[in-house]
C-alpha cells in the first residue's frame, strides 16, 4: 500500500511550527506497512488545496490529512475533499446527537460551529476524538483510504491511534517490526565497518541514526506477523550486539543513565559525581532514574576555581587553569572519598562560546572500578558541548562498569 501524508496550515510553510505529524504518522504508518512516498505540505488555501488532494488520491492508497479541521476551516477542507471525491457533504446525524448530549452534560450552548462538526463527505465516516471535539473523518472505499485528523499532536495521534492504525495493518497484510539498539564508544564509521555484510540486507535492514554522542541501530524487517517479523529480526539483533559487545547498551528508549543505573545496581555500587563544565547535567541524568538513590549518593558542583580546593580539598597548585586530566582526576578521587561513595565521577573542560579550546574536556572515573581518565574535544553550542561532555562521562562509566557479556 503507497502512503501519502498531507500536513494542511500556514504556519507550517511560513516555518512557524515543526511538522511533527508528518513525522509521526511517516514513522507509524511503515510500521503498520504503508510505504510513504510523498509527504506534501500545502498551505491553508481551497485551490491549492483541491490540487494536492487530486494529486494525493492519483498515486496513493493511503491518504492521510491532518491540520485545519477546527471550526475556522472546517467546511472548507471536508468539502474541498468531497468535491475531489465527487460526492455531497451530508450530515451526519448520530455524531450530531451524540455531540449534542456532550455539550448538554457539560452545560456549554451547542451552536453552528459544532453543528458544522458534524458534517461529513457522503459515505465517509466520523472518528470520535477523545481529546477534543472536532472528528476525524474516514473515506475508506474502493481500496482508498482517505483519513482527515486534527493539527494539534495530541488529537491526531489519539485518532490514529484508536481507529487507524488497526485498519490499515490489517489491511496492508504485512507491517514493519523495529527494534532499537543504542551504541556509544564507538562511531559510526567503526560501526558500518563491523557491521557491513549485515547493512547489506534487505529484510531485515540495519541502519545507523547519530544521535548527541551516540549512535541509535534500527533493525527493521517486514513480515506478515510480529512472530514473522521478530523471527527476522531476533537473530541479527544477537549477532549486532556479538559484534558489537558492550557498545550497545540498551534498546528502545532506554539512555545511558538508565544503563548504568541499572549496572550499578546489580553490582552494588555506589557513585558520587563531582562537575565542573557539566553544571550538574551528570546528576540530573542519573537523577532521573527512579531509584536512584540506592546507588548515587551525591553529587557536588564545583564550579569555580576555588571550589575546587575548598569542596573537595584538592591541591590549589594542581587546580591550574582548572581544565586538565590530572585535575579531572583529583575531582573523581576527592569525591569519592568525600561522599564515601565506590565510585567517583568528574567533568571538566571549557564550554565556550568565547576563550580558548572551546571543547576541551577531560572527564574520569576513579574509586572501586579503577582510574581512568579521558580528553575529548566536543563540538557544538555551549549547551550541546556540556550534554556531550556528561554524555562522555557517562560513557566512561559505562565502560568500567561489570557487566554481563
Ligand atoms: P483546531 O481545531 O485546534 O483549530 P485544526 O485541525 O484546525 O485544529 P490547525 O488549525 O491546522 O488544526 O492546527 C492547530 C494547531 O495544531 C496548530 O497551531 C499547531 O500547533 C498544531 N499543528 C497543526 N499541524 C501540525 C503539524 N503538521 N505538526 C505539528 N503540529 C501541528
Ligand atoms: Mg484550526
Amino acid at each position: 500500500m503507497r502512503g501519502e501524508i498531507l500536513s494542511v496550515g500556514t504556519e507550517l510553510l511560513l516555518g512557524q511550527i515543526t511538522n511533527t505529524n508528518a513525522r509521526y504518522l511517516s514513522e507509524r504508518l511503515a510500521e503498520a506497512g504503508v510505504f510513504v512516498y510523498h509527504q506534501v505540505t500545502v498551505g491553508d488555501n481551497p485551490e491549492r488545496l483541491r490540487a494536492a488532494y487530486t494529486a494525493a488520491l492519483q498515486r496513493a492508497d493511503v491518504v492521510i490529512a491532518t491540520g485545519g479541521l477546527g471550526p475556522t476551516y472546517d467546511d472548507l477542507t471536508k468539502e474541498v475533499l468531497a468535491d475531489v471525491l465527487g460526492v455531497p457533504l451530508v450530515q451526519d446525524e448520530a455524531a450530531l446527537t451524540t455531540l449534542r448530549a456532550w455539550f448538554a452534560a457539560k452545560g456549554a450552548t451547542f451552536g453552528a460551529i459544532q453543528e458544522k462538526q458534524t458534517m461529513k463527505p457522503q459515505g465517509a465516516e466520523l472518528l470520535p476524538n477523545p481529546r477534543g471535539t472536532a472528528p476525524g473523518v474516514l473515506w475508506n472505499r474502493d481500496g482508498l483510504v482517505v483519513a482527515l485528523l486534527p493539527g494539534p499532536p495530541h488529537e491526531m495521534r489519539a485518532i490514529f491511534e484508536a481507529s487507524l492504525f488497526p485498519l490499515l495493518r490489517a489491511a496492508s497484510g504485512e507491517h514493519l517490526l523495529s527494534r532499537r539498539l543504542r551504541v556509544v564508544g564507538i562511531g559510526e564509521a567503526a560501526i558500518q565497518e563491523r557491521l557491513s555484510d549485515l547493512m547489506a540486507g534487505e529484510n531485515p535492514t540495519v541502519a545507523p541514526y547519530a544521535k548527541l554522542a551516540e549512535v541509535e541501530l534500527r533493525i527493521s524487517a517486514r513480515a506478515s506477523s510480529d512472530a514473522d517479523a521478530e523471527a527476522l529480526v531476533g537473530p541479527i539483533a544477537l549477532e549486532v550486539r556479538r559484534r558489537l559487545g558492550y557498545h550497545v547498551y540498551g534498546e528502545g528508549d532506554q539512555m545511558l543513565h538508565d544503563a548504568c543505573g541499572e549496572a550499578l545496581r546489580k553490582a552494588k555500587l555506589t557513585l558520587a559525581t563531582a562537575e565542573s563544565v557539566t553544571g550538574g547535567l551528570v546528576a540530573e541524568r542519573l537523577t532521573r532514574v527512579p531509584g536512584a538513590s540506592v546507588y548515587l549518593r551525591g553529587a557536588l558542583v564545583v564550579y569555580s576555581l576555588e571550589e575546587k580546593p575548598r569542596q573537595l580539598g584538592i591541591d590549589p597548585q594542581r587546580v591550574g587553569d582548572g581544565v586538565s586530566a590530572q585535575l579531572a582526576l583529583d575531582m573523581a578521587r576527592a569525591v569519592t572519598g568525600k561522599l564515601s561513595a565506590d565510585v567517583g565521577i568528574a567533568t571538566c573542560g571549557f564550554a565556550g562560546p568565547e576563550g580558548r579550546e572551546v571543547g576541551l574536556a577531560y572527564v574520569a572515573v576513579a574509586g572501586a572500578l579503577g582510574e581512568k581518565v579521558r580528553e575529548l574535544h566536543a563540538h557544538g553550542d555551549r549547551q550541546e558541548i556540556r550534554e556531550r561532555i556528561a554524555q562522555a562521562a557517562l560513557t566512561l562509566l559505562w565502560e568500567q562498569l561489570p557487566r554481563e557479556e
